[in-house]
């Protein structure tokens, strides 16, 4: 069956049909390095490692490129606040967010380029716009791209030109408020460089256009990136890049959706902005990839308080099963690789697995099969069925190495977020569980007022006490 993807152009779901057999070439828009980046990167990052994983499993070749803009308005003003230079923003920002994908678990592209050093790619492609007399520079040194000659403006976005705002630029010298910036005129204070239309810098959309082109050739497979760039980043790079060389761009236009906060947008305004960073102190960056598996790639995501705890506990529980199997089995189950995951025989779930995310990355319904499976490792090692424990959980490993989660040692893993927790607590480990002796010792007494002072006493200090059936545990106040 062929791998199918929702086709932003279209509207509909369309099979991926690479122009070089076996082998994906795939642009996904990367971050502006002015701050840190956010849990609403975090989702387009892991959708589109998601989807190299998934080509790489099915034993597709990939070259898969992230762009990293490095220079732009928010970068010079933010540079210009803080007393740095702009390339020193950079480097710091770039250092932060190579941290932030780590933790996320997302493969390294095989191509990172930085606008800044493309900048000749970006003139030689303004020129060639102008030579055709689909651009034209202004006075100040800018260079606009005119809209009205390229008559499918709007495909991608499904609007008509007169329905649309004005170009982000106001500027009297423009001759169709449309017209959009290629190259922007340099102004006091900010980075330029030299160019036939004199000093200046390149606009974002342009950054773009050239270098998806410079490293995966035009046309290429897939173009990716968040809803929010469709209009009128991706509007305006198929219009720069279309117009220029007289072909299309990519095949298949790939958007992920974005995240609400109940009823809110992710905002800084609205102050609910969650670093990467933050919420990788505080949880697994496996949790974040759980959590944004449940609901479809496209679709908005509520990340609403409370959700990324849970996704953490199920996570954890997941581990468990796994760490269980791998104990019955007497070792750790064998790290796959991404690559070839997916190829060869494969049984009855992986087959069911493979067609899930063949249907435009329903990563969601292969989640749920997952989830069945591990209940059904959890059944097997409680009838003592080891034999079919170690078949599900190899089975197991496999999907982990194409979603990026359960991709570590189970035993490992769940030490690691055990140590964390105390450490958050402030608390040892066996001070806990000295406080938690002496508060079942005080039960027994039927002491209870002693025991509800042991209980809140841990409270107050960001340890909850829960008692089950096999004991009491704790966990953290989160
Ligand atoms: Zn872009």
């Amino acid at each position: 069956m062929a791998i199918v993807l929702t086709n932003t152009l279209s509207g509909r779901k369309e099979a991926l049909r690479p122009r070089q057999a076996g082998h994906v070439r795939l642009y996904w828009c990367g971050v502006t390095v002015y701050s840190r980046a956010h849990v609403g990167h975090a989702r387009f990052l892991v959708t589109a490692d998601v989807l190299v994983r998934y080509l790489l499993a099915r034993g597709l070749g990939v070259t898969f490129v992230r762009n990293i803009t490095d220079v732009d308005d928010k970068m010079i003003r933010r540079a210009a606040q803080e007393g740095l230079t702009v390339p020193e923003l950079a480097e710091r920002e770039i250092a932060a967010f190579n941290r932030d994908v780590r933790r996320l678990g997302c493969l390294p592209p095989t191509h990172e380029p930085r606008a800044t050093a493309h900048i000749p790619l970006m003139i030689a492609l303004v020129e060639r716009l102008v030579a055709k007399g689909l651009a034209y520079p202004v006075p100040d040194g800018s260079v606009y791209f005119r809209v009205r000659r390229f008559p499918a403006y709007g495909k991608l976005s499904h609007r008509r030109l007169d329905d649309m705002e004005a170009g982000e630029e106001i500027d009297a010298a423009k001759e169709d408020p449309h017209d959009f910036a290629l190259w922007k005129g340099a102004k006091p204070g900010e980075p330029t460089w030299p160019s036939p239309w004199g000093p200046g810098r390149p606009g974002w959309h342009l950054e773009c256009s050239a270098m998806s082109a410079h490293y995966l050739g035009q046309p290429f497979d897939i173009h990716g990136g968040g809803s929010d760039l469709v209009f009128p980043h991706h509007e305006n790079e198929i219009a720069q890049s279309e117009a220029g060389a007289g072909m299309p761009l990519a095949d298949l236009w790939v958007h992920n959706g974005m995240l609400t906060f109940g009823a809110d947008k992710m905002s800084k305004s609205l102050g609910n902005v969650l670093g990467i960073a933050e919420a990788t102190n505080r949880f697994p960056g496996e949790a974040l990839r759980l959590l944004f598996f449940g609901t479809h790639y496209r679709a908005p995501l509520d990340f609403g308080p409370g959700r990324l705890e849970e996704a953490a506990r199920v996570l954890e529980r997941l581990y468990e099963s796994l760490a269980r199997a791998d104990e019955a089995a007497g070792r750790a189950a064998a790290p796959v690789a991404p690559a070839g995951a997916l190829t060869g025989t494969l049984s009855p779930f992986l087959a069911e697995f493979t067609a899930a995310m063949d249907d435009d990355l329903n990563a969601a319904k292969a989640l749920g099969l997952v989830h069945d499976r591990v209940r059904e490792v959890n059944r097997a090692l409680d009838g003592g069925d080891r034999t079919t424990a170690a078949a599900l959980r190899a089975d197991l490993a496999r999907v982990a190495a194409v979603l990026g989660i359960l991709a570590e040692e189970p035993a490992r893993f769940l030490a690691a977020l055990r140590a964390g927790r105390t450490a958050r607590t402030g608390l040892g480990e066996a001070e806990i569980a000295a406080a938690i002796a002496e508060r079942n010792e005080a039960r027994r007494r039927k002491d209870f007022r002693r025991a509800d002072a042991i209980r809140e006493d841990l409270r107050a200090r960001g340890v909850l006490l829960e008692d089950t059936p096999s004991g009491t545990v704790w966990k953290p106040a989160e």
